[in-house]
């Protein structure tokens, strides 16, 4: 899934090299490009003595693809020498090409992928029709969406789900929170890290932290309300950041999803919490100051100047509008009520 589409710094990020960049011992990152900001996304490689691991695939669009062969030859390697592939979250930038490499490891590979999330992943990837779409709509319309907005939206989101190419479910297997996992030769912690996805993991051995996109260096990532999410992702992205300041790592290298690895991670996580606090006053702000309860359409429209973005970033911003508002809810800051099939919200005990 894109990232947070509004962020300059995601617009103009450089089109990835696709020599593949030693970042740790036995560890090569290869930027394979994206249609869409933030233009490039990370997988990694991890050499062993029983084969190679490979950390998320990209895209599988051609060029993709083509930049995923130029990495592996590189070190001298094809597709067929990974022996396990793992799947930091279900979005198409991450997975999309997990059945081309199923088809490369044949027998003897292992797709990984949080374990209670695997239905969900399948289910979303095999929609093939605009009513499978029904669940997405009906939240846009509660949002305070129009019909022809949606209908777009339902086209354009077609579009990426037929870009997956998943492979037989009976493949992938599961990894549970707290789990630990040889990969080449390396003991991976597995941490369950909910809010950008509801299925997404980090892994962590000794003092490398594979972060997918919990924790990226240069944008927020997006975290959105919609159907396959949990109810309130906003709430789940602060507890997933405050789990990695849990864990007291000592200034471990980053391997993100997107973007240059890095250290520093706790000036990072706080960068990040603060970010998400000072959208949510802004939202609370808006909210505050609109006569009427507000929609969450509307609120978008004030605090992302809705009107002069492009349809993909619109969608972006109305469903972190969402998972914004939905915390607030949660927690108590603003009430919502849910009037002739549209919800709007207000501050508790306003008129
Ligand atoms: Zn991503």
């Amino acid at each position: 899934m894109p990232q947070n589409g509004l962020d300059p710094i995601a617009r103009n990020a450089p089109t990835p090299a696709t020599a593949p960049e030693q970042v740790a011992d036995g560890i090569w990152r290869i930027a394979l490009p994206l249609p869409f900001p933030p233009r490039a996304v990370n997988v990694y490689l991890l050499a062993g003595p029983d084969g190679w691991t490979l950390i998320d695939c990209g895209s599988g669009l051609p060029d993709a693809m083509a930049a995923l062969h130029t990495g592996l030859a590189a070190l001298g390697l094809g597709l067929s020498n990974i022996t396990n592939l793992v799947l930091t979250h279900g979005h198409p930038d991450h997975v999309a090409a997990a059945k081309d490499l199923a088809q490369a490891m044949g027998d003897t590979g292992h797709i990984w992928h949080y374990g209670p999330g695997i239905d969900a992943l399948f289910d979303r990837w095999s929609v093939r029709n605009p009513e499978d779409f029904r669940s997405w709509a009906e939240l846009q319309s509660l949002a305070g969406v129009g019909e022809s907005e949606i209908a777009a939206g339902v086209t354009s989101l077609l579009r990426m789900t037929q870009m997956v190419r998943l492979p037989p479910r009976a493949l992938v297997a599961p990894l549970f929170d707290g789990q630990s996992i040889t990969l080449s030769g390396r003991d991976w912690e597995v941490l369950w890290t909910p809010g950008h996805a509801s299925d997404h993991i980090c892994l962590v051995a000794g003092d490398i932290l594979l972060a997918g996109d919990h924790l990226l260096p240069d944008i927020s990532p997006n975290v959105s309300l919609y159907p396959e999410q949990r109810a309130n992702p906003m709430g789940d992205y602060l507890a997933s950041l405050d789990r990695i300041t849990a864990l007291n790592l000592a200034d471990p290298l980053v391997l993100p999803g997107h973007g240059a690895p890095y250290h520093a991670l706790a000036d990072r996580i706080d960068a990040l919490r603060t970010g998400v606090l000072r959208r949510a006053d802004r939202i609370l702000e808006t909210v505050a100051s609109t006569p009427e309860p507000a929609t969450a359409l509307a609120v978008m429209e004030q605090v992302f100047g809705g009107r002069f973005l492009s349809p993909d970033n619109r969608r972006l911003a109305l469903g972190e509008t969402l998972a914004h508002l939905e915390r607030l809810h949660f927690v108590g800051t603003i009430d919502r009520e849910v009037v002739d099939g549209i919800a709007r919200y207000r501050l508790p005990g306003a008129e």
